[in-house]
Parts: structure tokens; sequence; C-alpha cells
């Protein structure tokens, strides 16, 4: 994050000492300076109007030519001015979302419960605007809240300087001014900025309390934009941390979504065990990794997170079944192997284990169902590739969720978790292998995994951790299954590979 901080400086370092005519045309008389806020005029700054997206620059410009404030503000301003380029972006102005409405028109829906915000679509773009909120005694007396002081609805509209004080970070509370280009800045956000620091507009254990979901971002600005969290934001999140209990699992899923699914997976992994909110969040894996013997499941986890940051570098699809089977594989190893030890047949453990497992994260993090489904299909599928008789391995092929299965295996494999079991040692390989090979190089590998006889009843294939017992029975095979295996039948559906 060197090279990102290095840049940042010479960004903001480079519009400051060179002061340049605006290339941009002739300003308007600018308004005048809200209380305690800096203004950076259009000349000491270098977010250009070039680099906004033409959706935003029509409704900052629409709105603006209406009459009213428009100003672009949040992480685009931030990301922007990093010379990233912004996920989305938001607009806050004076005018009411009916107002905004009626100026956009087929273009504009009022979206929100919590906020009515404005959604105002062009093409695939959507640029988010809200009305300035309020915030201090007014906000007090009208939004509605939680026993703990989580703020639960506030519909209640402010000034520009109310709004900025609603912010999280100082960094996100810059707001640059459609109508002189200038840039205000609340919260020292430009320095903060510079300096790659994280910092909490007012108190963080109370802005923590008023949405637990701020130690979530807190992290997740850390991670993306490799800033330092302020001594004060990371502290404030031990008291707090259980709060997140009380936000609603779909918004939790929707912020581990941003953390895991956006390229930096991996450090914000680091920051939420080192924080304390994984635990928070995934109570049973938490322990799980804690364990002494838990190198393997570690060792996936580090490797699943590393390589959704490699995909989504590359411009490459992610998902999150694959990403929660990776998250929860080893919580599932553990309730799997407890429900064996009471005798529970391996299939059976492997249902009841992943049903507890999702029933617990409802509480939590809930996993949608359209997730959920093919999640446990990875699952599923995975002691089927420990069996490479017959038509078996033609029919796994042929599986809708092969692909994300066999990813799933390699994962294991490259883990370590095999590694006691020297019999499943070669099975990623092996089905490489076999999705690479012809008809023949497929039944002499099919007869070469008839030969190591890979333990056909091994039920997921084991895990250290907590020292699964391999099942001590092996049946062999009867003769007259062995005989089948090479078949010219086959051949014949040597074709269903999805590889
Ligand atoms: P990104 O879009 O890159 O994830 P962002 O900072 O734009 O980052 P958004 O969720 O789009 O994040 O929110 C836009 C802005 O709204 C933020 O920059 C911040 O100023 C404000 N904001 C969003 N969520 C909160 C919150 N929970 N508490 C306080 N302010 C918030
Ligand atoms: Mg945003």
């Amino acid at each position: 994050m060197v090279s990102l901080k290095r840049f940042t400086d010479e960004v903001l370092q480079s519009a400051i000492e060179t002061p340049q005519p605006d290339p941009e045309g002739t300003m308007v008389v600018a308004p005048a300076v809200p209380v305690g806020a800096r203004r950076i005029p259009r000349e000491e700054h270098c977010l250009s109007r070039r680099q906004i997206s033409s959706g935003a620059l029509q409704v900052l410009n629409t709105l603006h030519q209406a009459g009213h404030q428009a100003y672009l503000v949040g992480g685009s301003v931030r990301d922007l001015l990093l010379g990233r380029e912004p996920k989305d972006y938001d607009v806050a102005t004076d005018a009411r979302p009916e107002q905004v409405r009626k100026l956009f028109r087929r273009n504009a829906r009022l979206i929100g419960r919590r906020f009515i915000l404005v959604h105002v679509q062009f093409g695939p773009e959507i640029v988010e605007v809200a009305t300035f909120r309020g915030q201090g005694e007014s906000a007090e007396e009208t939004s509605e809240r939680s026993a703990s002081g989580r703020i639960l609805a506030d519909n209640v509209y402010g000034s520009l300087e109310e709004d900025a004080g609603r912010r999280d970070f100082t960094a996100n509370a810059l707001y640059y001014n459609i109508a002189d280009r200038s840039i205000l800045d609340f919260a020292d956000g430009l320095t903060d900025l510079q300096a790659g620091r994280l910092r909490m507009i007012g108190d963080p254990e109370q802005r923590y309390r008023e949405d637990p979901v701020r130690m979530l971002r807190a992290v997740r600005f850390a991670a993306k934009l490799g800033f330092q969290m302020d001594a004060a934001v990371e502290a404030a999140i031990a008291p707090c941390r259980d709060l997140l209990l009380e936000v609603p699992s779909a918004r939790l899923f929707e912020e581990t979504i941003k953390l895991f699914l956006t390229g930096h997976a991996q450090s914000s992994f680091d920051l939420l065990r080192r924080t304390g909110l994984f635990a928070a969040l995934f109570p049973q894996l938490d322990r799980v990794l804690d364990a002494a013997d838990a190198e393997s499941a570690r060792e996936l986890l580090r490797l699943a997170l590393e390589g959704t940051d490699q995909r989504v570098l590359l411009g490459k699809s992610v998902t999150p079944a694959f990403l929660f089977a990776a998250l929860l594989w080893s919580a599932l190893q553990a309730q799997r192997q407890h429900l064996e030890a009471q005798d529970k047949p391996a299939n059976v453990a492997l249902q009841q284990a992943a049903a507890e497992l999702l029933e617990e994260s409802r509480g939590r993090v809930a996993i949608p169902r359209r997730f959920a489904l093919p999640m446990r299909e990875i699952w599923d599928l995975q002691p089927r590739f420990t069996r490479r008789g017959g038509r078996r391995p033609y029919a796994l092929l042929a599986h809708p969720r092969f692909r994300a299965a066999f990813d799933f295996l390699l994962l294991r494999q490259q883990s370590g978790e095999f590694v006691d079991h020297p019999e499943l040692a070669g099975l990623g390989t092996w089905w490489t292998e076999f999705q690479e090979a012809d008809s023949e190089g497929r039944k002499a590998l099919m007869e070469q995994a008839r030969r190591e006889d890979a333990a056909p009843e091994a039920p997921l294939g084991p895990l250290p951790s907590n020292g699964l017992r391999r099942r001590p029975r092996r049946r062999r095979r009867k003769p007259s299954r062995l005989a089948r295996v090479p078949s010219a039948a086959d051949d014949a559906s040597g074709n269903g590979t999805t590889g």
C-alpha cells in the first residue's frame, strides 16, 4: 500500500503546490463557506469533473440548475482523490426526495425505509441521491432508537453541516460542490486521506452504538484502502462488537460480501480476526481456527481468500456460495465429527452438521437460500470425488456444480487436509488429469484408481483438526464391481466434462 499512499501524497501535494488554471471553464462565484468547513478551491485539488461518471454529473448539474445545492460525497470523492475508480457515486442535496424524483421522472425511484433515498438510473449506472440528514438534538428527538442506542429509523432532514456530522469517517465526509467545483472538508478529512488514516467523526464508541455496522465498515475501508485505523477507532470495537448481534442478519450478509468479495478478502480477514469481529460474525469457525491442530483449516481459508482476491483482480466472477463453502468448511468438519462420535452414520452426520451450521448462521450472517443451496452442493459432492469406479466419475463430471466442487477439492488438497491420508493425497491431481485425458487415458486412470483402492467408504475425506478417525473397516470391492470399471460404455459418456 506504500505506492498508493505515495500516489495519494503526490496527487494531493502537486495539486496544492502548483495551482493550475481551471481547465473546465469559468467559475461561478463561490458560495459562503459553511460554518466549520474548510473550502479547497478547484485549483488546489485534483478532482476534475471529467473523472466523474456521466450519470453522476448529470444528476449534479440538473439539481444545481434547478436551484438546489448538489454535492458529490462519500466514497466517490474519497476514491477519486486517491486516484482510484469509485465503486458508485453518491450525491447529497438540500432537495427533498419528492423534488428529486420530479426532476428525473421516469429515471428516479424512491427507496429505503431507514432513510428515504432516490435512485436515479442512467442505463446500468445508478446514482444515489440523499437529502441532507439532520443530527444532534433534533435527530435525538425524532429518530427511533433501540435500548442499546441503535438508530432504527431516522428520516430527519438537516443542513449540509449536519449531514457531514452524520457521516462515519472523516475521509468519507468530503463534499465536491458542483456549483464552484471546490471541495468542502468539515472534519479534516483531507489530512487523514493524505496520511492514510481512518478517523471517526465523533466518539467511535457512541457511533458504533448508533450503528454497529460501522465497525465492519472501519475494517473494510482499512483493508480496501490500506489505511491505518486510528487507535480510538480500533479500541472502541472490543466493547461494542457484540452489538453486531442486534443487526439484521441480511445486512450482515451484505457487509460480509463487501468484505470478502471485492478484492481485499485477505486483509479484511486479518483485521476481522485482530479486532475480534470475526468471532462475533462466525463464532463456531473462530473457535475451530484457534485450535492448535487447525493448521490445514487455516491454510484452506487463506488459500480461498487469496484465490478470491486474485479472481477479482483478474476481473473473473466470484460467488458467495464458494466463499461460504470455504469459510464454513472447517466448522462443518468439526460438527460432523462431533455427530459421528455419537454414532451417527457419515452421510446423516454431514447433512445434520450442515443444517445445524446454517441454522446457527441465521442468527448472525444469514446466507440467502440462493447461495446456501449451491454451497451445500459443493459440500455434498466432496465424498463423490473418492468414488472413481464405474460410471461414477462421468456422472460427477456432468454435474452442473462439478467445476466449483472440483475447485474446492483442489483447495482441500493444497491446504494439506489430506496430509495424513496418503490414499487421498493425490485426489485433486487425479481429477485434474481425468478431465484432461482422452478416453484411453481415462480408462488407465480408473485402473490406477482401482489399484489404489482409494477408500471408497471415506465420507468426505478427513480433516486433521480434532483428529478425525478414519473408519477402521476397509471393505474390499466385489469383483463384479471391479469388472465394470473400464467398460466400453464409459467411453461413450466421456464427453460429460464441464472442465
Ligand atoms: P464504497 O461505496 O466504496 O463501498 P462509500 O464510502 O461510498 O464506500 P457507501 O456505503 O456507498 O460507502 O456510503 C456512502 C457514504 O455514506 C459514506 O462514504 C459515508 O459518508 C456515508 N455512510 C454510509 N453508511 C454509513 C453509516 N453506516 N454511518 C455513517 N455514514 C455512512
Ligand atoms: Mg459509495
